[in-house]
């Protein structure tokens, strides 16, 4: 260090006073110039902040003209403050003059310093403003006066972020964040809901930014560094979990970032130049995050949320934080916000007060939506940039029904979906009401109206429905929100709490449908290209039949003395059934050999979800004791989509003749054998889909507890009979245009749909 200034450690123990002190953000702005131009033996210290406008302007000076201050602006990427502002990076140059991007401003008299050193002001990657230190001679500005000014620079981006001073860009945005903001995601589960927001994951906001002691705050970063690393290790390590895929993959690269001495050196340097322990790990993920989110390549960008998730969990390490507790003591109605979160965590929230659920991930098929979906949270993920705009406490609106996320509101938006909210109450206590109304068209044909469930808590809502039993469990549910493999009883023990509940009405266990989509993260698989058509659901399970063979000895203990239906998924081929049959007799006979008390009966069932066996209906119909149709995966071969890809979800229509013929062909071979048929995808949930169904023959449907209702208020104002004599001239007379004849036809004979 040259000179006799004070130095970077005195420099910060004077703006730590000054930053307490009761003064005007300019009056502030101006005492830390004269300060850092004093310590760090400077002739200029000037603070450039950006405004609203997009210019870099000079807020203060200690050294320029002071007439310049205001008036003096650069645009980002013009001269050397414009470059940093532009790059967000520190530049450091003995013969500033002679720099190609060297922007000379005549008011300012800096013509006669030769040597600059300036650090861009940042605030979550983003360019708040520019200080820079000047000096006649030409000299190379040390590490440690580097470090100083950055040092200065995050506590500039305090007062400039704090919203004091006037004109800032930052003020632009502050105001952003108090505006109304909408965005549009994708439907995970269906629902409205009202509430306040509350981070599932908060930032952690640092209010101390200035250490007493350096040596205490790398203690505390040891420390803290040494706990993160200790439960990364043991989330990966856990001999339960046994993680792989993508879940192993992000945890690794924790863990790798977490070991990483470059990064750990990096919070080093910035403790010793001042900073507590906190400020200094957010001052290297600033740097981080502006060097990444100049990056263009996608996949490094996508690695900054994993470095920012990383600095958070450090930074609540330092802090101590122990979970959005406070946030949610005031009583208000919760909309939970989060990047991702697992199934247990969203479990850990008080369902009472749950309104809905963002996500700015978040599949159809995640876990979490799965049992945001059993317990009837509304919840929309793939909304991008939501943590950015949202604070605690904001109010939101979480539309499941259109994908629209309304964060703050205006009066006129709220009250609409206030009014929406009633409106679905009052249609849900309509609902309600037909309860216990026995599910007969107006042409008194019976139709069994069944629940898709597959977890306990979906439970109540069984009960609620005042359905005829569960057409569809699926089993992989419990599989797939657990962190380890369940074991037998444990499988056995669900499985008959859950026979218990429904007491008479039947049941139907779908065995595990692993794969594909539903990834469980203990069970290691090979990577597949394409997983939807690779080795899941009974194929899994014919190769490695240990896992069926638990689970139907889990399946066969629990129904003890009652009557057991069990059916298999993704059946392609008739070998396929047969051998997944065999499997269940040898339990039975296995239960039986060891004077187990065995079912009262065993149906077996295979879902129809492979256009191949559209083709061999009359075998399976004879040798299936029942067959159900899983319209998910069915249409997603018919139609070659893939049902995980939103950007072609809506590109065929399900009701096109050609599905409506290869449906009818089931119901035909049931009808030709004498067989039961029922159909559990998402066609059976939606009122007018449903209606068709029941054209076609179909006499039990299997779908969502909250669609019951309203299919329920449908059929039993159809006259089926008539749909069916309808139906048939239509596909006969090859019509194009179904979907509009069944609203017609619905609108015709007042059927609500
Ligand atoms: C289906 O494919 O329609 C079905 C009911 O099964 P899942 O949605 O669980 O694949
Ligand atoms: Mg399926």
């Amino acid at each position: 260090m040259r000179g006799s200034g004070g130095g970077p450690r005195l420099m910060l123990r004077r703006l730590r006073g000054l930053m307490a002190d009761e003064i005007s953000p300019q009056e502030r702005l101006d005492q830390i110039t004269t300060i850092v131009a004093a310590n760090l033996v400077a002739e200029v210290c000037s603070i450039y902040v950006l405004t609203g406008d997009g210019l870099l302007e000079l807020y203060a000076t200690e050294g320029l003209k002071r007439e310049a201050v205001h008036k003096t602006t650069l645009r980002l990427g013009e001269g050397l403050v414009g470059l940093i502002g532009q790059e967000a990076k520190p530049l450091r140059l003995a013969d500033a003059q002679h720099h190609p991007s060297f922007a000379y401003k005549p008011e300012t008299g800096e013509e006669i310093y030769n040597s600059f050193l300036g650090v861009p002001v940042l605030r979550g990657g983003q360019t708040l403003g520019v200080v820079v230190i000047q000096n006649r001679t030409r000299r190379v500005y040390e590490d440690e006066e580097l470090e100083a000014l950055e040092t200065v620079s995050m506590l500039l981006a305090e007062i400039i972020a704090s919203d004091e001073l006037e004109g800032t860009a930052q003020t632009s945005s502050m105001l952003a964040l108090q505006r109304p903001f909408q965005a549009k995601g994708f439907i995970l589960s269906e629902g409205l809901g009202l509430g306040h927001a509350v981070l599932h994951e908060p930032r952690v906001v640092i209010s101390l930014l200035i250490a007493e002691d350096p040596e205490v705050e790398l203690e505390r970063l040891e420390e803290g560094l040494g706990k993160l690393r200790a439960s990364l290790d043991s989330l990966i390590e856990a001999d339960e979990l046994q993680l792989v895929g993508e879940h192993r993959e992000v945890l690794e690269s924790y863990r790798m970032f977490a070991h990483d001495q470059g990064w750990a050196r990096r919070i080093r340097e910035a403790i010793r130049s001042g900073l507590t322990a906190e400020a200094a790990v957010e001052r290297v993920q600033n740097d981080t995050r502006a060097r990444m989110l100049r990056q263009t390549d996608p996949y490094l960008r996508e690695r900054l949320h994993d470095l920012d998730d990383l600095a958070n969990r450090l930074l609540r390490e330092l802090v101590g934080w122990t979970g959005p507790t406070l946030e949610l003591e005031d009583g208000r109605d919760i909309i939970l916000i989060a990047r991702s979160m697992g199934p247990a965590e969203l479990l850990d929230y008080d369902r009472s007060r749950l309104r809905g659920l963002v996500l700015e991930e978040g599949t159809p098929s995640s876990h979490v939506t799965i049992v945001a979906r059993a317990l009837g949270i509304p919840a929309v993920g793939q909304v991008p940039g939501i943590l950015d705009m949202v604070r605690p406490g904001n109010p939101l609106i979480v539309d499941g029904l259109s994908g629209d996320v309304h964060l703050r509101p205006t009066s006129d938006v709220e009250k609409a979906y206030a009014d929406k909210v009633r409106l679905r109450a009052t249609r849900q206590a309509r609902y309600a009401e037909l309860r216990d109304t026995p599910a007969i068209t107006k042409d008194g044909v019976p139709i069994s109206l069944l629940l898709n469930a597959g977890l306990l808590i979906d439970l109540p809502s069984i009960q609620e429905a005042g359905a005829d039993g569960i057409g569809l469990f699926r089993t992989e549910l419990q599989f797939m929100v657990s962190a380890k493999l369940p074991k037998t009883g444990e499988q056995s023990k669900l499985y008959a709490q859950i026979l218990d509940a429904l007491g008479d009405h039947p049941v139907t266990f779908r065995t595990l449908d692993v794969g594909g989509d539903k990834v469980l993260p203990y069970l290691r698989l090979h990577q597949e290209d394409n997983p939807a058509m690779g080795l899941r659901a009974i194929r899994l399970a014919l190769d490695r039949p240990g896992l069926l063979k638990t689970q139907t000895r889990a399946l066969i203990r629990a129904a003890a003395g009652a009557d057991l239906r069990i059916m298999f998924p993704m059946i392609t081929d008739m070998s396929e059934f047969r051998s997944a049959r065999k499997i269940i007799e040898d339990e039975r006979e296995r239960a039986i050999a060891r004077g187990r008390e065995p079912p009262r009966s065993i149906r077996t069932g295979a879902m129809i979800e492979v256009p191949n066996l559209l083709f061999q209906l009359d075998t399976l119909v004879t040798e299936a004791d029942f067959v159900s149709v899983g319209s998910n995966d069915l249409l997603q071969f018919m139609f070659a989509l893939d049902r995980t890809n939103t950007r072609v979800a809506d590109r065929f229509d399900t009701m096109s003749a050609s599905v409506l013929r290869a449906l009818k062909s089931i119901t035909d071979a049931g009808d030709r054998h004498g067989k039961s048929v029922t159909l559990c995808g998402e066609l059976a949930g939606r009122p007018l889909e449903a209606m068709a169904l029941l054209g076609l023959g179909y006499r039990a449907v299997s779908m969502a507890p909250s669609a019951i209702g309203p299919v329920k208020s449908m059929l039993l104002a159809l006259d089926v009979g008539a749909l069916s004599r309808e139906m048939d001239e239509w596909l006969d007379d090859g019509a194009t245009d179904i979907r509009a004849r069944l609203a017609a036809f619905a609108k015709r004979h007042d059927i609500p749909l």
